[in-house]
């Protein structure tokens, strides 16, 4: 196993920059997720790493060796795609040993190795078996074990698990992570599904249009993401985002006044523009009696759509004073929200709620340049929250 290190990497294409000035600094042995959207260069950074394409500037370490003029074969790492290319006319112990068997290994330890790599992935007694014989997932298992063979120092991934059906990928994710602890071995890996990073990594790189915004655990990034990008990319359903001016005490935006905690405007002056992020499970129903209790918290809305989820439900709302519009997961309107409420609430489609954020939950970011306003994310429930800083009825 081995740390890879990128200094200040650029990939341009003639009218394009792939990838544009990227440092990246992987830790040996851990599981670093490349995610972002289509196109924003997460696969020209992996090409890079593992020398299928050439760097227009800039510098890759595997370990404490500079391979940026090597070829792939000498940099010690071996990679998995999403088109699983075996071979068909060979059975499962042909395909996974072929590379071993080009490189001239001798009998016994080609065997040694496929054995090993069979009993990691879970092949054992397959050996034999032809491609055409397997499902999508064993298949893919294979194009593993024909990487573990080779005992790279970093296993490169892109997008392996594209191609298989939900319920197998989420199986494969699991497998994936128990590869990676028995293995022990730096694991770089390219995926446009933040919920498949999420689960996997130890630290998720978020790329857009060519350059990274935040390389950290995922909570840190789900928790406390640096701009509005990360904030929006990260997490599903995606972050509310409403933009507004600093008040004395909170934020005014279009369609409502809200009080904030005093750590999350400090330093912040009045009349600054700023977006406000809230996610869907940070926002509650109250009943209209109960809101009363919380004057500066309170916001008036009507419920649209609601989905069930089956373990929670997604409740479109729409702020009083909105115009009705066509509501999406991920397009929503200023006058919109999406909230998350348990399965058993009573909340019903076409109803008037009020609705309180935790405070404590309030993400704030500057509305020209999307960088995050940093203030520590506490983990406060939203009542005691409130209980806390006394603020228990008064005028509305
Ligand atoms: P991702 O893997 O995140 O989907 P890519 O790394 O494949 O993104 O591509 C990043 C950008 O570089 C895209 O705009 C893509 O069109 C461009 N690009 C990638 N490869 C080439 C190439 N060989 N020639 C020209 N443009 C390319």
């Amino acid at each position: 196993m081995a740390k890879v290190t990128l200094e200040h990497i650029t990939k341009r294409y003639e009218d394009v920059t792939a990838v544009d000035d990227m440092n990246l600094d992987l830790r040996d042995g851990e599981f670093v997720c490349l995610v972002g959207p289509s196109g924003c260069g997460k696969s020209t950074t992996m090409e890079m790493i593992a020398g299928l394409t050439k760097p227009t500037e800039g510098e890759v370490y595997i370990g404490d060796r500079n391979v940026t003029k090597l070829p792939p074969k000498d940099r010690g790492v071996a990679m998995v795609f999403q088109n699983i290319a075996l071979f068909p006319h060979m059975d499962v112990y042909d395909n996974i040993s072929f590379g071993l068997r080009l490189r001239d290994y001798d009998k016994e330890e080609i065997d040694r190795r496929v054995d090993n790599a069979a009993d990691i992935v879970q092949l054992e007694g397959m050996l034999d078996r032809m491609p055409d014989e397997m499902s999508g997932g064993q298949r893919q298992r294979v194009a593993i074990a024909r990487a573990i063979v080779r005992e790279p120092e970093v296993f490169l991934m892109d997008e392996p698990l594209a191609n298989l059906d939900a319920k197998l990928r989420v199986h494969m994710r699991t497998e994936l992570q128990r590869l990676h602890k028995e293995l022990d071995t730096t694991i770089v890996y390219v995926t446009h599904d933040q919920a498949e990073a999420m689960t996997m990594s130890d630290r998720i790189a978020v790329i857009d249009a060519g350059e990274l915004q935040q390389i950290d655990p995922p909570l840190t990034c789900y928790n406390s993401p640096e701009n509005l990008f990360v904030a929006g990319f990260i997490g599903s359903p995606s972050m509310n985002f409403v933009d507004g001016e600093v008040t004395q005490n909170g934020l005014e935006t279009e369609y409502f006044d809200v009080a904030l905690d005093p750590g999350t405007i400090d330093g912040l002056s009045v009349g600054q523009r700023v977006t406000m992020g809230i996610r869907p499970e940070d926002i509650y129903p109250v009943s209209v009696d109960e809101g009363l209790q919380y004057p500066t918290n309170r916001i008036p809305a009507r419920t649209d759509v609601m989905e069930p989820m089956g373990d929670e439900i997604f409740v479109y709302l729409l702020l009083e004073g909105a115009q009705e519009a066509t509501m999406g997961t991920e397009s929503r309107g200023s006058g919109q929200l999406l909230m998350s409420v348990d399965p058993d609430s009573d909340i019903q489609e076409d109803e008037e709620v009020n609705i309180v954020l935790d405070r404590s939950k309030v993400h704030l970011f500057d509305t020209t340049s999307g960088e995050a306003i940093t203030h520590d994310i506490t983990t406060t429930p939203v009542t005691e929250g409130r209980a806390e800083r006394g603020e228990t009825g008064g005028d509305a």
